[in-house]
């Protein structure tokens, strides 16, 4: 998509600080971070939200294996982390890229707001 700032950081046109990626899916620190560890996991692939993406493709469940891996790399696995999806205007989304924010390093509270 050629005006979609996430696909610009996929496609490397636009600098973030990369953590991780592989064929299908990036992982990237979050420009305003809302927790010690705040990282945003993407697919490559442009999809404007979790609406948009077939049945049978298998990206959600490959970014949920990409997030525990980030939280085993940062050492949280056992004391607890956060997996954030937004969804459209209601839900929170302003970037229209589909990602999945992964928060770590504080106690997170409930409900969010
Ligand atoms: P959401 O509100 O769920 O759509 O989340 C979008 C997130 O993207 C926000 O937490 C922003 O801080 C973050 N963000 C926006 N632009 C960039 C960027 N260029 N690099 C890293 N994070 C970004």
């Amino acid at each position: 998509m050629a005006d979609c700032i996430f696909c610009k950081i996929a496609n490397k046109e636009i600098p973030a600080q990369i953590l991780y990626e592989d064929d299908k899916t990036m992982v990237f620190k979050d420009l305003e971070p809302k927790a010690p560890i705040h990282y945003l996991i993407i697919p490559k692939q442009h999809f404007d939200n979790v609406t948009n993406v077939p049945a049978g493709n298998d990206i959600i469940s490959h970014i949920f294996t990409v997030a525990i891996k980030m939280a085993v790399k940062e050492g949280v696995s056992d004391e607890g982390f956060r997996i954030v999806n937004n969804t459209g205007a209601l839900g929170g989304q302003s970037v229209n890229h589909l990602h999945f924010h992964f928060l770590a390093g504080r106690q997170m509270k409930w409900p969010p707001g």
